[in-house]
C-alpha cells in the first residue's frame, strides 16, 4: 500500500478511546474490554476498514478487532468510529509479528486477511501473513476450532499460502475458489474490503481460502 504520512495520526491513535497502541500486555482481557463474553474475530492488516466496520455493524454480538501497522492508514476507520461509537469494535496499531502478546491461547474465534501485502522477494516470505511462521502464530491465540479466511486477487501470493497451509500439520484447508465473485456457494454474504472493490473492478478474480486448525 502506497503510505501517505498524515501529520499528527500517531498523537491520535495514542489518545482515541477505541484504539490501542501498547497492548502487549493485553492477552487474556479481552473479555473485560468488551464486556461480555462475546467471541472475539480479528482482521489482521485492516486498512481504512471498511470490512471490519461493516461486519461490526452487522453482527452486534461478535466482537471485531481490527489490527493495522501504520497509524495514517488506521485513521480512516477510526473517524468513521468516532462517528458510528459501535461498542463491539476496537482497533489495535502494531505489527501482528507480536500477536502472541496480545492474545491468550482461545481468545480468537476466527481470523481475517484480505488483500495482505504480497513481499514478491523470496527471502520475504515469513513476511507475509500466510507464511507458516504467521500460521504457527495464529495457533497460539485461536480457539481450538478457530480458523482463518484470507482472500486476495494476487494468485502468486494465493498459491503460496495455499501451499503453506498444505504444509502446516496443525491445519487443513476447507475452502479454496479462485473466484469468489462468480461461486454461488461462497459470494453469498461476502463483505467487500476496500482493495476487494477496486481490484475486481478491474476484472481481476478473487480468490479466497479458509483454513481451520485440526
Ligand atoms: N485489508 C485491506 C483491504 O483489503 O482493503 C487493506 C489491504 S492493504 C494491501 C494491506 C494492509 O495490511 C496495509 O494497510 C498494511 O499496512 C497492513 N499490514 C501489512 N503487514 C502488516 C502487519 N505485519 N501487521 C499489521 N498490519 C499489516
Amino acid at each position: 500500500m502506497r503510505l501517505r504520512n498524515v501529520p499528527g495520526a500517531r498523537e491520535i491513535m495514542i489518545e482515541n478511546e477505541f484504539v490501542f497502541t501498547e497492548p502487549e500486555n493485553m492477552a487474556g482481557t479481552w473479555k473485560e474490554v468488551f464486556g461480555n463474553n462475546n467471541p472475539v474475530r480479528i482482521e489482521i492488516g485492516m486498512g481504512k476498514g471498511r470490512f471490519i466496520t461493516t461486519l461490526a455493524q452487522m453482527n452486534p454480538d461478535i466482537n471485531y478487532i481490527g489490527i493495522e501497522k501504520y497509524s495514517s492508514v488506521l485513521l480512516r476507520a477510526v473517524e468513521k468510529q468516532d462517528e458510528l461509537r459501535l461498542s463491539n469494535l476496537r482497533f489495535i496499531r502494531m505489527d501482528a509479528e507480536n500477536i502472541g502478546d496480545v492474545f491468550a491461547k482461545g481468545e480468537v474465534d476466527r481470523i481475517y486477511l484480505n488483500f495482505s501485502d504480497p513481499w514478491p522477494k523470496d527471502r520475504h516470505a515469513k513476511r507475509r501473513l500466510t507464511s507458516r511462521q504467521f500460521l504457527e502464530r495464529y495457533t497460539d491465540i485461536l480457539k481450538d476450532d478457530g480458523y482463518v479466511e484470507f482472500k486476495t486477487d494476487n494468485r502468486g501470493l494465493f498459491d503460496f499460502s495455499v501451499e503453506e497451509v498444505k504444509e502446516s500439520p496443525k491445519w487443513e484447508l476447507t475452502t479454496v475458489t479462485y473466484d469468489l465473485h462468480n461461486d454461488a456457494d461462497l459470494v453469498e454474504g461476502n463483505v467487500m474490503t476496500e482493495y476487494e472493490e477496486k481490484f475486481s473492478s478491474q476484472g481481476n478474480p478473487i480468490c479466497k481460502l479458509i483454513a481451520r486448525l485440526k
